[in-house]
């Protein structure tokens, strides 16, 4: 099952899809965590992913396409994968769909996770991520299990990410806006997409996607 989560920055697309690798076994692919890997080595490269991605900007679309189409063609990728950040743009959209022709393969579900702006800020400015897998938590929303240890990884490692200061949010907002949704025309004219209530919590949220995706819904 091949499925994409769309939404603004803050819209809760990571802390779905990990609920639903976890329990479904199909991948997590999150461009934005593989370009901040990338953004963390010293090469010259790296740097100028991390000069783009901390202001808010895209990278450019030939980068990122290159990294999608590489990471769905290795095997662990075989039985799915939630697409969380990836398309971001009309030609991404078209590449992503020419690189699964290639490979007989499709989209089954894009799903659009719904926020309003002043709760994508009041997520984005409370957010931290583990440093390992990057999991997403909120101060006050969605605490680890275990206070100070990743759910997931068991890393004790928290980093807060430099572009959810509010001049780099009021950037990201406004080129999802004007680069992103112009993309949901390219699905609903396919009857792919499906539109989410994303101000619910986190578990009902969770159950709405799970009923989409006709699966069991995967526990916290
Ligand atoms: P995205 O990947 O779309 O940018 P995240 O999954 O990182 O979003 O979530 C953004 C922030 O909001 C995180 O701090 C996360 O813990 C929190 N969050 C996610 N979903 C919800 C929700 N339904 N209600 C409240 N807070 C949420
Ligand atoms: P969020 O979860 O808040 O929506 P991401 O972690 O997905 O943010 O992305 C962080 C940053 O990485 C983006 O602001 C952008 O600079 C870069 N990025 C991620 N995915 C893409 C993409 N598909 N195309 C271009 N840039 C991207
Ligand atoms: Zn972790």
């Amino acid at each position: 099952m091949n499925v994409i989560l769309l939404g603004p920055p803050g819209s809760g697309k990571g802390t779905q899809a990990k609920r639903f690798e976890q329990s479904c076994g199909i991948r997590h692919l999150a461009t934005g965590d593989m370009l901040r890997a990338v953004a963390s080595s010293s090469s010259e490269f790296g740097r100028r992913v991390k000069e783009i991605m901390d202001s808010g900007q895209l990278v450019p679309d030939a980068i990122i396409i290159d990294m999608i189409a590489a990471r769905i063609a290795e095997p662990d990728c075989r039985d799915g994968f939630i697409l969380d950040g990836f398309p971001r743009t009309v030609p991404q959209a078209q590449a992503l769909d020419d690189m699964l022709a290639q490979r007989r393969l499709g989209i089954d579900h894009v799903i659009l996770i719904e926020v309003n702006d002043a709760a994508l800020i009041d997520r984005l400015s409370g957010r931290f991520s583990c440093a390992k897998c990057g999991a997403s938590y909120h101060e006050r929303y969605n605490r680890p299990r275990v206070e100070g240890v990743c759910d997931i990884c068991g890393s004790r490692e928290f980093v807060h990410r430099p572009d959810d200061r509010p001049e780099a949010v009021r950037a990201r907002f406004e080129v999802y806006r004007r680069q992103t949704e112009p993309i949901l025309p390219y699905y609903r004219a396919r009857s792919l997409l499906r539109v989410i209530d994303g101000m619910a919590g986190i578990d009902n949220v969770t159950t709405e996607i799970a009923a989409i995706l006709g699966v069991d819904a995967p526990h916290a």
